[in-house]
């Protein structure tokens, strides 16, 4: 198995050492790919998630091997795509996942953003946001925690629900299957089992409408999350029909027998 998500010393907000997930990485036997944070403009401070990928290579291609390899998280804004398509351009990433962190320039993370938001309309700016992003950015390889929203928004219920936006949810997923960029299922999310039970739906209809691949992350900030829930993540592949894949040198393979 791999866990291709996870941050490590050049994310500003991770507690982790990459050497740590790589300790990690072996006593579980799983693959692992580093995923450090790009985020041009952040809302709530434009260069904080940034970082110095000569250093980032400098310091991490002495660690790489088959099983560990080295990524970016790419934070999608529909404006920035022209500039987010150049950050891996010249540098030996193995992936480049792309994530959508903001919404009309907020943070999804920030309760302010949902100020006089319903929960649904908010799923609703969050896909019509996302589309844009995945129509507009070209250079990555796959698409991050769709179910990001539903860790931060304020409301009573968390969940998103394919019936909150059956059109902008298809709109989604076909552009990302037209484009083959694999979704991620996110682990982060998973103890929940409400939550596994709202997700299911989505991840079944990227399928129905011609999805084959997937990736697994856990979005590991600490060491202690590396790896974590990687088999009910594998539970939902399997029962809908998605093949895990992970990349190596930005080409795609896909995990035989999981
Ligand atoms: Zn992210
Ligand atoms: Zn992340």
């Amino acid at each position: 198995m791999f866990d291709t998500h996870m941050h490590g010393e050049f994310s500003c907000d991770s507690s982790m050492k990459f050497k740590e997930a790589i300790e990690v990485a072996k006593q579980q036997n799983i693959g692992i790919v580093l995923t450090e944070h790009w985020d041009f403009d952040y809302p709530t401070n434009p260069d904080k998630f940034l970082f110095d990928r000569d250093e980032y290579f400098k310091q991490n291609m002495p660690l790489r091997t088959d099983d560990i390899l080295l990524g970016i998280e790419i934070g999608l804004q529909p404006y920035l795509a022209k500039e987010n398509d150049k950050v891996a351009e010249g540098y030996p990433f193995d992936y480049v996942m792309g994530s959508v962190h903001c919404m009309n320039k907020k943070d999804l993370y920030e309760a302010e953003t949902y100020e006089e938001l319903t929960r649904e309309e908010a799923i609703k700016l969050f896909l019509e946001d996302s589309i844009k992003c995945v129509e507009l950015h070209e250079n990555f390889d796959a698409f991050g925690h769709i179910d990001y929203i539903c860790r931060y928004m304020p409301y009573a219920d968390k969940h998103m629900y394919l019936s909150d936006a059956p059109e902008l949810f298809d709109k989604l997923f076909k552009l990302l299957i037209e484009k083959n960029k694999p979704l991620e299922i996110n682990t982060r999310r998973l103890d929940n089992k409400e939550a596994v039970d709202k997700l299911l739906p989505l991840y079944r209809r990227y399928y129905e409408l011609g999805g084959r691949y997937c990736t697994i992350g856990s979005d590991a900030h600490y060491k202690e999350h590396v790896g974590r829930r990687l088999d009910i993540a594998t539970d939902i592949s399997r029962e809908i029909g998605l093949k895990q894949v992970y990349f190596k040198n930005r080409e795609m393979i896909v995990l035989e027998g999981l």
